[in-house]
């Protein structure tokens, strides 16, 4: 028998790209002994992008899908895409072609050399925004200094996952999914390979600098409490200090000279204000994901699924 494998590609207002993506997936599988699937999840899509998967099913008996309710992220449709793989092993890529895929059949001999995971890691490339590479590298730099997982530089949500890791990541009920995180974490054994992305040639980004820093807070606060502690040192440290501020303050009262200081005080003022705010920022972040796990939400809605024989 064949061995099975199912390439999920979560795809929100994509519509430009996925004719093509199945086009260049085909050609890459078709020659392969692999049987595939391509399973698309629409992300809640505004556009044309779920009529059209939908007139695409028709003619191509490998396509599969799902499609949420409404808008609940990239992380989220990665998960609903591994919760119905039930082939021998899942690769995940985004749908605007910046994942190449004509490094499929690469993700799948790194398998059959004994390989669990194998994620990608995006080269330097000059194909990239400045702004895009500077603020990816200084995340995963926070990230890897605050928590103690490994990410490597450019990390992308372009991996093959064997079916095993498939079955652990399918049982956590993360409310605040960070698959690269994740992937990393639940260890087996890994091979990272190396790629060159490609430019985004049709439709937009879809992370807005406001998605980005949600996944970069996500990402940090969902495998590391360290900032719990540096707001606890930092309390400590000032607190010290202010103690040296005692006799300073004593003396300018023994000898009149109180009332002088306005502008230090409202410095002090102005700085601790900013810093209580911010430590209470970050352990809000903490205390809304406990409120968030609590409810027990479902990570999305599923209003469409077309799944056809085994999925
Ligand atoms: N995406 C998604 N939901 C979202 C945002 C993005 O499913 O809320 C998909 C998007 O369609 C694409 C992939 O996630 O297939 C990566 O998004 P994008 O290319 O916009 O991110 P970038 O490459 O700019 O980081
Ligand atoms: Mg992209």
């Amino acid at each position: 028998m064949r061995k099975t494998v199912s390439i999920i590609v979560p795809v929100y207002n994509e519509q430009e790209n996925i004719h093509i993506l199945l086009q260049e997936i085909h050609s890459y599988m078709k020659p392969l002994p692999y049987q595939y699937q391509i399973v698309l999840v629409d992300d809640g899509s505004t556009d044309g992008t779920l009529a059209q998967i939908q007139l695409l099913t028709q003619g191509d008996t490998t396509l599969r899908y799902l499609s949420f309710s409404k808008n609940f992220g990239h992380q989220a449709a990665l998960k609903a895409g591994l919760d119905v793989c039930q082939t021998d092993c899942c690769i995940s890529m985004d749908g605007d072609m910046q994942h190449p895929p004509e490094l499929l059949p690469v993700l799948l001999q790194h398998r059959e050399q004994g390989n669990d995971v194998v994620y990608t890691i995006r080269e330097e490339s000059t194909n990239l925004p400045y702004v895009k590479r500077v603020t990816s590298n200084l995340f995963y730099d926070l990230l890897n200094g605050l928590s103690s997982i490994e990410l490597d530089r450019g990390s992308a949500d372009f991996r093959l996952l064997d079916k095993k890791v498939v079955q652990q990541l399918k049982q956590l009920q993360e409310y605040d999914i960070f698959f690269r995180g994740l992937v990393k974490w639940v260890g087996f054994r890994q091979i990272g390979i190396t790629y060159q992305s490609r430019e985004r040639t049709r439709g937009t980004s879809k992370y807005t600098l406001k998605k980005m820093i949600r996944l970069a807070l996500q990402g940090i606060t969902s495998f590391s409490i360290k900032p719990l502690y540096i707001a606890t040192y930092l309390g400590f440290v000032f607190s010290l200090l202010a103690l040296a501020f005692v006799p300073y303050v004593l003396y300018s009262y023994y000898f009149g000279k109180a009332v002088s200081g306005w502008t230090s005080t409202i410095i002090t003022i102005a700085f601790f204000g900013g810093l209580q705010l911010m430590i209470l920022g970050i352990i809000g972040i903490y205390l809304g994901k406990l409120f968030m796990q609590s409810k027990g939400r479902p990570l999305y809605i599923v209003q469409q699924a077309y799944l056809p024989n085994e999925a």
